[in-house]
Parts: structure tokens; sequence; C-alpha cells
């Protein structure tokens, strides 16, 4: 470290106290964010760094967007909670444009993303009794292996990752897991009293693990023919991040449910929402769920906000072209380094070859060239820039992992 002692004892003093007073549930890198702007966020020691990671595409527009940070401020001005016992005058525009924005008819206000999932899986469940005619507590939801949707004791009974799972039982019960990718394997897991089918279109925890191509039209095919809910956790893959709207869109496919979250709070606050169309939503009746933050005005005022930066396209289309020459140049450093990768849009999973390091490693030796990314999975690295980034941005960020690999 040739960083001066005042300096250095400053990051060491600030990391020691939250390893004293924050419970160990993460084991982040060593450096202590205290700015950010765009692309780039500033250490307490005034070092900068590129982020791309952006708190895993919660950030797809960048930290502190101009016309996020004036949403905000706007309605700072006016009311930030007032709870769903009233109405309040924000609501419904952010319902209706994030409606319009994925083309149906509801959407249901939560906060952070598992309370989506959460919220989708008891939708599937009243829809399956109440609509689909499914004997009581019989529902089964179809998820599939290597998921990541979330971290409440519902959602990790149904993970197979050790690490997400295990000491956390007893397991809610209704939940087959089948191969990711493999839609015979979904059709073969569905009965009469199959609610839904819960997928990533494309899983990022995992390692942006991109299913082949036809995978997602023939889910929604099987799910239509036998009268099952697609619903699609679009929570990371969703708005912008793959170079469309939503993952699903890379095979125009219309799930039933969207699962959204992450980048719609504009990096800014939790925003989460399920979205669907009134035969599905609607089953949902007054009394039977909620949340005293969801809906609020100040999250509906940076939601639409977020939805009007996307209605443009224009982020998308940014997405879509960058994404193709990081496929270029992250393809260049395969066999150097690097065994796969897999990317969609501006998200990309890269296998570090063991040979070079681990995952972690690699991290730790880009934060130190000024590169902020983040290990999954023992030997993966996941590339998610926010969306803004310039094309020499990402340029200098893939020649210091050009550096790194060479070691
Ligand atoms: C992050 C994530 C979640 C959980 O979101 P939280 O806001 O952390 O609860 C769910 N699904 C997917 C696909 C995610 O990436």
């Amino acid at each position: 470290m040739s960083a001066t002692p005042a300096l250095y004892t400053g990051t060491i003093r600030v990391i020691d106290a939250e390893e004293l007073h924050v419970a160990h549930n993460y084991h982040p890198l060593a450096v202590v964010i205290a700015k950010g702007e765009g692309v780039w966020v500033t250490d307490v020691e005034g070092k900068r760094y590129l982020d791309l990671l952006s708190a895993y595409s919660a950030l797809n527009f960048g930290h502190r967007h101009p016309a996020l940070l004036e949403a905000v401020n706007e309605q700072l001005e006016r009311i930030t909670l007032t709870s769903r016992a009233y109405h309040n005058d924000k609501l419904a525009g952010f319902a209706s444009a994030l409606a319009r924005l994925c083309g149906k008819d509801l959407v249901l206000p939560m906060n952070t993303g598992a309370e989506a999932v959460e919220t989708g899986i008891k939708v599937a469940r009243a829809w399956a009794y109440r609509v689909k005619g499914v004997p009581q507590d019989a529902a089964t939801v179809v998820v599939a292996n290597g998921n990541f949707h979330g971290r409440t004791t519902t959602i990790v009974g149904f993970s197979d990752d050790p690490q997400a799972r295990d000491d956390f039982g007893p397991y809610a019960p209704g939940f087959v897991s089948v191969p990711f990718g493999d839609a015979a394997a979904i059709e073969a897991a569905i009965t009469p009293d199959t609610a839904a089918v819960l997928i990533e279109p494309i899983q990022g925890e995992a390692g942006v693990i991109v299913p082949p191509h036809g995978y997602l039209a023939a889910v929604r095919e099987i799910c239509t023919r036998n009268n099952v809910l697609l619903i699609a956790d679009e929570i990371q893959s969703g708005l912008g991040r793959v170079g469309e709207t939503f993952a699903c869109d890379r095979e125009d496919v219309v799930p039933d449910v969207y699962l959204l979250g992450k980048a719609l709070g504009g990096g800014i606050l939790p925003v989460s929402a399920v979205v669907a169309d009134a035969d599905v939503l609607g089953v949902i009746r007054p009394g039977e769920h909620g949340s005293t933050f969801g809906g609020n005005p100040l999250a509906a005022a940076v939601g639409l906000r977020v939805v009007e930066l996307l209605e443009t396209g224009e982020l998308q289309r940014r997405a879509a072209a960058l994404g193709l020459h990081l496929e270029e140049r992250l393809g260049e450093l395969v066999g150097h380094g690097v065994t796969a990768v897999r990317v969609a849009g501006l998200w990309a999973g890269v296998d570090i070859d063991p040979a070079v390091g681990t995952g972690r490693q690699v991290a730790e030796r880009l934060l130190a060239r000024g590169v902020l990314v983040k290990d999954t999975h023992g030997q993966t690295i996941r590339i998610a820039p926010p969306l803004v980034i310039r094309a020499t941005e990402l340029d200098w960020a893939v020649e210091q992992l050009r550096v790194v690999l060479a070691g």
C-alpha cells in the first residue's frame, strides 16, 4: 500500500468500526466509498474508481443521475410518506407509467426485490385457488436450479446455494426446482396443481447465465398450454440492462407477471413492483397484502422518473450497442486468463482461469487499479456498469482487467 499512513489509517478505522458494529453478513472489498457521480465513485482518501457493479444493477442510471435527483428534491419539498391508508397524488402516475412500460394493467408497489418475489408467489397461489381451481394448499411453483430470488425464509428454501439456504430451515413447501435452460424439464415438472413457473430470464447472481435462445419462448408456450402463470424475475435483468427494456424482450416473450426492483428505485431508494394484468393481479383484495412503505410518494416520484428515462428507448439502445463492443473486447481475453465469457447487453459474467487466481483476487487487483467489480461463486466476476458509461471508459476498464489477468 502506497497511501500515506494518515489516510490509510482513515480507511482502516472505518473498516474496523464496521467489523465491530455491523453484522458480518457481507465480506466487502477494502474500499470506503464516500461520494459518487455517474459511473465514478470516490473513496475517503480521494481516490476515484469506475463502478462496474452498479449495486447489482440498482444503479443502471449511474450515481446521482440529475433527472432522478431533481425528482427526489421536488418531492422532498412536498411529502415523502403517507402510507396506503390514504391516497397520495404520486402513486397513480407512477403506476400508470410503469404499467404502460410493461404493457400490463396493474402495478402492486413494494420496496425490496425479495418483497416483490414474495408478492408474486402470493398472487400466483391466490390465482391458482380462486381462478384455476387448484385444491386449497396444493399449489406448487416451478423454479430453476441456480436461482437467486432474494433472502427471505420462503425464498432461500428453494435456493440450491448452500450458503443462502443451509441452517435457515424449515423450508416452505410448494416449490419444485428443475435445471435452468431446459424447457422440457419445466414441462415435466408441471402438474394440474402448478400455479406458476418463476424464473430469471438470465440468472444474474449465478454468474450471468444466459439460457439457450428459444428457452424463454418455449417456457412461455408451455405455461400458456398448461394454464400456468409465467413469472419473470426481471429485478436484475430488467430496465435496460440487456439492451432491451426486459430480458424477456430478447425472445419477444411477455410473461404473465413481471417482478421489478433494483433500478426501479434509480439507485436512490428501494422501489419494487409486481406488474400484471387485472385477471391475475386483480385476485388480491383489500387487506390481503400490503406494505407500510410500498407506493410512498417519494418512491413513486423516483419510479416515475425512472420509467420516463426508459420510455425513449435511448438507454436500451446504448446498452445494446456498448454491449456488443464489450462482448468483443471481453472475447479477446478468452484464453488469456479468462476461460469463458457470457454477455447480454451491458452485463457480463467473466470466468477467471484458476491459474490466474480466484474471482475475489481479481476483484482486489482491479480495485488497486481503480475498477470496482464483484466476484460471484468463486471464479466468476460480474461486469455491470451503469448504462450511461462511455465507450472510452468501458475500454479503459477492460484494459485494466487485461493488465490484471496478464499478472
Ligand atoms: C437482487 C435480486 C433479488 C432481491 O432483491 P433485494 O432488493 O435484494 O431483496 C431478487 N431477484 C433477483 C433476480 C435479484 O437479482
